[in-house]
């Protein structure tokens, strides 16, 4: 299913531009356009899903896909250590509802 008025279906789609770090048939990633750190990656699956927690409940082998996704992104832009963020509701910041994946990697981070 995708979601005609979700931003994240549309750059999936790739009908908004973004820039492309990773794809296959199931999952996209993506440079976030407001970094975080000096190697901040989006990873979304292509099926909709509005948080983590639906996705964990419908589709548990896509989540454990995306973490090696993320390990991928890590091993290839830095030495492999990555914070892997998924802000599920307002009041944690999610803005998209769309799951995402935030990879933040590619220096020390602030603890
Ligand atoms: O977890 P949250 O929902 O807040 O994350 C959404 C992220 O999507 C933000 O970090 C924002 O910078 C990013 N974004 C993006 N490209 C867009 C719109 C939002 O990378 N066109």
């Amino acid at each position: 299913m995708s979601d005609s008025d979700c931003l994240f279906c549309k750059i999936i789609a790739g009908e908004i531009p973004s820039e492309k770090v990773y794809e296959d048939d199931t999952t996209y990633a993506f440079r976030d356009i407001n970094p975080k750190a000096k190697v901040h990656v989006l990873i979304v699956p292509r099926e909709h899903y509005a948080n983590v927690a639906e996705l964990a409940a419908d589709d548990a082998d896509q989540l454990a896909h995306m973490v090696k996704v993320a390990q991928r992104i890590a091993d290839d832009e830095f030495h492999g250590d990555y914070r892997l963020i998924f802000n599920t509701g307002l009041d944690a910041g999610q803005t998209v509802f769309h799951v995402h994946a935030h990879v933040l990697t590619g220096e020390k981070l602030d603890e």
